[in-house]
């Protein structure tokens, strides 16, 4: 089908797809334009990797704007929303507007009013429907890209929930699913009421298979010899793929592996290979390219990641800074790093093709299972499917490992032959029901029982279940444990039907997006801390001033005091190397900001950090000492499971207190042994927990202003002095501490500061300069023939010694400040 034959499309997008190379509609995309997706009908297209499926979408989309209407995609990560809303501005062109909503939780997004098409991921859409967006009910097409996952546990739910309701609040609304191949596509659109396009066509071969011995076989039974000669079978099957195949130069390679550390590990290994097979060119161009990576961040992930990249190689995984992920993604699209070792998450969605996968390890440890799991058949898919760029390569390849003939065989059976499993909602169970009930209430969405029930009932699990009472008695159970916690109220009607009503604390929790269970638990510590208050104040100003022995009483709080409490003011000093700034403390805050950061930490929203050897002393220790700023009681050391993570939250906490006592990135990532990508997680989530938790204090009548001070220092990463300087644009943690030891203290110095000396503070770097001053307010920014001051730049060069490009402080801190807080 050429693209100028398919019905309903606004003038001008069939000789722009023309333009692209687009000469004709891949089959699965034609099969979509027969089933009505651009006329529109609702579609699930269930198809592999690489067959076009965003083509479909955009068919859709811009066939439904045509028709007047409206268009959101929904994008499966954060990190693609951006990558989608690129790829769509090339339609402005013909005059379609593109937005990607971000932003707080909170904010309902009403600019977008004026766009065509709208992406954002699930949880952003959630909380737009229950912050009423003004637009969701103008929307006439939906497309939720990689719908299979409302089989994950932990997100699928809100797709699932959030697919209901805009269906239910635009009654006529076209759905397009875009799916991965997998068992039951046909009851998702059962579900959908979508017509449904089920393809395993690809637009390039792919052979799978098996690696043993010396060579592969493939699911078609041919195979091709890969020596390993002493070697592992990794290198050897990655020189092989950069050896090439006759007139088909040289291929790269993507090896999955199931951990972080074997990523880095095997990145490290296989630098040796690509090294050998690169030109000079490409090593001129790669060590320009470490150089950016080690720019990003000053942290030993950083410097490893440089260091495999300068080879040729480089690993992906959730610890990365975005940054590193966009700089490596890019550079293996150009065919510039040879070989990347990832984690799973590069299978979902990121388009990364590559001539030959290889699926390294096929087990995970998985905590829940108690040991290492095979992963789905679903996710090797995933994994294979991302082998062969079209136009580029003659054919993929993806190879499992087997070393010894048995596990061959084995791995034929459950992965190369074997049919993905069938997605199932995970909705019944507990935590998503309990934020998505009280949200379905306190939304409007349904006022009784009944009401609540039927809503379930357009769920893809009502349609699944064979059972429909099992989740009315969920339901039943949730909505006490939400009465309880005063989230909402129950009236028995006379029609013995239940009337629901959302409390003013039900609301504010839904509107903020918090898991009610996470409020419940900062409402309580809250509380504890309000009732605890002049016992616990007392304990502390016991630790920085008594000494009469008092202290080692036994206190009615519970817990015991110990003579180290008297060290932990000074050793916060110590631990950002500069003495003395905590010293006088005598009107300290209560609660404090790791009391705070300990109780965020705990509820289900902050995902844990685990405890490594070791840290179970460790954090027993200050557990102990610091006990007078946790808010709450200890829980017993005997209760295995509360103690452990009471002991992880204050794992948690301790780290965003080192980060808001300006304790540099990469002594935070090797404390914890975490990655830039995990602080910057930990300190986005805090941010947002904390701007709830004040809310939460503000609604209740407790003392917000701790709070605020809590997450506006976790926030910036900052002490409180620098809290005026770190809030201008631009600025961020470093440059504000050096402008600060320059003597810049406040926004108003910075105005009226010597700008020789503004830029000898920022080490005579002029744009940066310039663009601060300008985000402050100042008349005249133009940093022109002004010259850095030498002896300011001299004392901030002794004062500082971490790098202009430190997190928070380097040249993307426009857009990490501006992201805080935003999930969506
Ligand atoms: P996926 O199904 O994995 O989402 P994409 O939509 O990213 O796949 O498409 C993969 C590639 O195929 C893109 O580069 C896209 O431009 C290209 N493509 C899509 N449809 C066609 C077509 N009909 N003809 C040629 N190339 C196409």
């Amino acid at each position: 089908m050429n693209p100028a034959d398919v019905p309903g499309l606004p003038e001008g997008v069939a000789d722009r797809l023309h333009e692209e190379g687009i000469e004709a509609l891949y089959p699965p995309q034609a099969e979509a334009v027969n089933a009505g997706v651009t006329t529109g009908e609702s579609v699930v297209a269930s198809v592999p990797t690489a067959s076009g499926k965003t083509l479909v979408a955009e068919l859709a989309m811009l066939s439904a704007i045509r028709r007047g209407g409206k268009a959101l995609y929904i994008v499966p990560l954060r990190a693609l929303a951006s990558e989608k809303k690129a790829e769509f501005e090339r339609w402005e062109e013909l005059d379609f507007t593109v937005g990607v909503s971000t932003g707080n939780y909170e904010s309902s997004g009403e600019w977008l009013a004026s766009r065509d098409i709208i992406v954002a991921t699930s949880e952003k859409v959630d909380s737009l429907v229950r912050n009423d967006a003004p637009w969701i009910d103008q929307l006439t097409c939906v497309v939720a890209d990689e719908v299979h996952l409302v089989d994950d546990r932990n997100r699928g739910p809100t797709l699932e929930v959030t697919l209901a309701k805009l269906r239910r609040i635009n009654p006529g609304l076209q759905v397009v699913a875009l799916s991965a191949t997998v068992g039951n596509a046909d009851e998702i659109a059962e579900w959908l009421d979508a017509n449904l396009v089920d393809a395993d066509w690809r637009p390039i071969d792919l052979r799978t298979g098996v690696h043993y011995g010396n060579a592969i076989t493939f699911d078609d039974g041919s195979q091709r010899e890969v020596p390993v000669d002493g070697k592992r079978q990794t290198p050897a099957l990655v020189d092989d793929a950069l050896v090439g195949d006759g007139d088909h130069g040289q291929g790269s390679s993507l090896v999955f592996v199931n951990s972080r550390r074997n990523a880095e590990a095997a990145a490290k290994r296989l630098g040796d290979v690509t090294s050998k097979r690169l030109t000079g060119e490409e090593m001129r161009e790669l060590r320009e390219l470490a150089d950016e990576v080690e720019d990003v961040s000053d942290t030993e992930t950083s410097t490893d990641l440089a260091r495999a990249v300068r080879k040729g190689a480089a690993f992906h995984h959730a610890g990365l800074a975005p940054k590193h992920r966009e700089l490596i993604e890019d550079a293996f699209r150009a065919r510039l790093v040879k070989c990347v070792c990832a984690t799973p998450t590069l299978a979902a969605g990121v388009n990364t093709p590559a001539r030959r996968v290889v699926v390294r390890d096929w087990q995970r440890y998985d905590g829940e299972f108690g040991g290492m799991k095979p992963l789905d058949v679903l996710e090797v898919h995933q994994m294979m499917g991302r082998a062969g760029r079209p136009g580029l390569d003659p054919y993929g390849e993806a190879v499992l490992l087997a070393k010894d003939y048995d596990t061959r065989d084995e791995l034929f059976e459950r992965y190369v032959w074997a049919e993905p499993e069938a997605v199932q909602s995970k909705l019944a169970a507990e935590p998503a029901l309990r934020t998505h009930l009280l949200a379905t209430v306190a939304s409007g969405f349904a006022h009784t029982r009944s009401g609540l029930l039927s809503f379930l009932d357009r769920t893809l699990y009502a349609t699944q279940t064979d059972d429909p009472d099992y989740l009315a008695q969920k339901a039943d159970t949730v909505l006490d444990y939400l009465e309880r916690n005063d989230f909402l109220t129950r009236e028995r009607e006379d029609d013995d039907d239940v009337r629901l009503k959302a409390t003013g604390l039900g609301h504010t929790v839904s509107r903020l997006y918090l898991d009610p269970m996470s409020a419940a638990e900062v409402v309580d510590g809250l509380a504890w801390g309000d009732e605890n208050e002049r016992e616990m104040r007392r304990r502390l100003d016991g630790v920085e001033s008594d000494t009469d022995g008092s202290r080692t009483k036994e206190t009615e709080a519970g817990g015991f005091q110990t003579a180290s409490e008297l060290v932990a003011g000074s050793e916060r000093a110590d631990e950002s190397g500069r003495d003395g700034q905590d010293a006088d403390e005598s009107d300290r805050t209560y609660p404090t900001p790791l009391g705070l950061y300990h109780l965020v930490s705990r509820t289900p929203d902050m995902y844990e950090l685990y405890l490594k050897s070791g840290d179970r002393e460790r954090y027993t220790e200050e557990c102990y000492e610091r006990e007078a700023e946790l808010l709450g009681r200890t829980p017993s050391e005997y209760s295995d499971t509360q103690f452990e993570s009471w002991l992880s939250a204050l794992k948690t906490a301790r780290l965003l207190e080192d980060w808001a006592n300006e304790v540099d990135e990469d002594r935070i990532a090797e404390r914890y042994g975490v990655g830039p990508g995990d602080i910057r997680g930990k300190v986005d989530t805090a941010t947002w927990l904390l701007g709830a938790a004040e809310r939460i204090a503000g609604d209740r009548g407790f003392d917000a202003v701790a709070v605020r001070e809590a997450k506006k220092r976790v926030e910036y990463g900052v002490r409180d002095e620098l809290l005026d300087l770190a809030g201008v644009r631009n600025v961020g943690r470093k440059r504000a501490r050096r402008l600060y030891e320059a003597g810049i203290e406040t926004r108003a110095d910075l105005r009226d500061a010597d700008k020789s000396v503004v830029l000898g503070a920022l080490r005579g770097r002029r744009k940066t300069a310039a663009s601060i001053l300008e985000n402050v307010g100042r008349q005249d920014p133009s940093m022109d023939d002004v010259s850095a001051d030498e002896s300011t730049a001299q004392a901030v060069a002794e004062g500082t010694e971490a790098e202009e490009s430190a997190s928070g402080g380097g040249s993307d801190t426009e857009s990490d400040q501006a992201s805080l807080g935003d999930f969506g």
